[in-house]
């Protein structure tokens, strides 16, 4: 894997204050500012405001080296993706940024690796309005729980679908897959496209303003992760109707259609997973931000329906 920081593991610097407190003031403090944001850190607990009506909404990811990231993986890259990979579950529930906690299970302490780490989490912060307003640290193998909440009156559930309604995606699928081959090396390609596709793997680009204007329009919603048919499945699934997919509608990005043929590209947008971006659906008259792609419709039945994946015999169902 690429992103290594080359840097020994096991030498902690002599500057770092060995105490749990002077790390957490280093490296995960004065990031808690924001406007819901009552006390941040430094107390036994942080305190969120909430208006009447809002109903909290709040959830947790972990990630775990030499598991979900490569062992020396940057510390920037691995604490953005931890964040926009949490956040992306707040963009899918149309919910208002809050605040986030942070655990982490540091092996030892080092010094430039935390330092990205911190860079990565600055970045994350700002791009989500997510304030960093507690955590915990601790030793053990190195580990990033990212907790994070929202503030939400009309929930985009994955449970509202009804047949008639269309399905939709709000962005172009399988780059952060494509990302995913370039890190592994089972993919290459020239390098400024490298650096493009790698991007989209490990900086992930929730966008929590359109989840909570889709949410006030929208019947259900769910954020991709797995890929779309898994995950499109999650909300077939939870709301009791099949799915039918155009793969000719799927969007595709530019970078993706010069790295792999079309049929390559279709198969990761279809199951690539790791692209973060919301997959929802509406009814036909709605009247739906500008970006958003139409990919299929929902049925009656259940399952999702792929003409791609099919012979000429009919649909296969997952
Ligand atoms: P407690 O004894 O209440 O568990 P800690 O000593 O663990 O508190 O932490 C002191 C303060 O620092 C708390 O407000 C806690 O939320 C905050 N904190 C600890 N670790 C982190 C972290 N990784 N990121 C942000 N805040 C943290
Ligand atoms: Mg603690």
């Amino acid at each position: 894997m690429p992103a290594s920081s080359g840097v020994p593991r096991s030498v902690p610097a002599a500057d770092i204050p060995a105490d749990e407190f002077g790390l957490i003031d280093r490296f995960f403090s004065h990031l808690d500012s924001g406007p819901d944001v009552t006390l941040g850190v430094g107390d036994d607990a942080a305190l969120l405001k909430l208006a009447s009506g809002e109903t909290l909404a709040v959830s947790v990811d972990t990630v775990v080296e030499g598991r979900h990231f490569p062992p020396g993986s940057n510390g920037d890259l691995v604490m953005f993706r931890a964040v926009a990979a949490a956040a992306s579950d707040l963009a899918a529930m149309g919910a208002r940024p809050l605040g986030m906690t942070l655990a982490v299970s540091l092996p030892v302490v080092n010094e430039d690796w935390l330092q990205a780490c911190r860079r990565g989490l600055e970045s994350a912060v700002q791009q989500f309005s997510l304030p960093l307003v507690g955590g915990d640290v601790t030793r053990g193998p190195l580990t990033l729980s990212v907790q994070v909440m929202g503030a939400v009156r009309s929930p985009l559930r994955r449970d509202g679908a009804r047949p008639g309604d269309r399905l939709y995606v709000t962005a172009s699928l399988g780059d952060a897959a494509a990302g995913l081959a370039v890190c592994e090396g089972r993919l290459r390609v020239s390098s400024p496209l490298a650096e493009v596709l790698r991007e989209r793997f490990w900086r992930p680009q929730p966008d929590l303003d359109l989840g909570q204007r889709l949410a006030a329009v929208t019947t259900a919603g769910i954020d991709i992760s797995d890929g779309l048919i898994a995950d499109a499945g999650h909300l077939a699934r939870s709301s009791g109707v099949g799915l039918r997919i155009d793969s000719a509608a799927l969007p595709l990005s530019a970078s993706l259609l010069d790295a792999v043929p079309r049929e390559q590209a279709l198969t990761w947008a279809l199951t690539g997973g790791d692209d973060y971006v919301l997959c929802f659906t509406a009814p036909s008259a709605a009247v739906l931000p500008e970006g958003v792609h139409c990919i299929g419709e929902v049925i009656a039945g259940a399952g999702v329906e792929c003409d791609m994946l099919t012979n000429a015999t009919g649909y296969r169902h997952f």
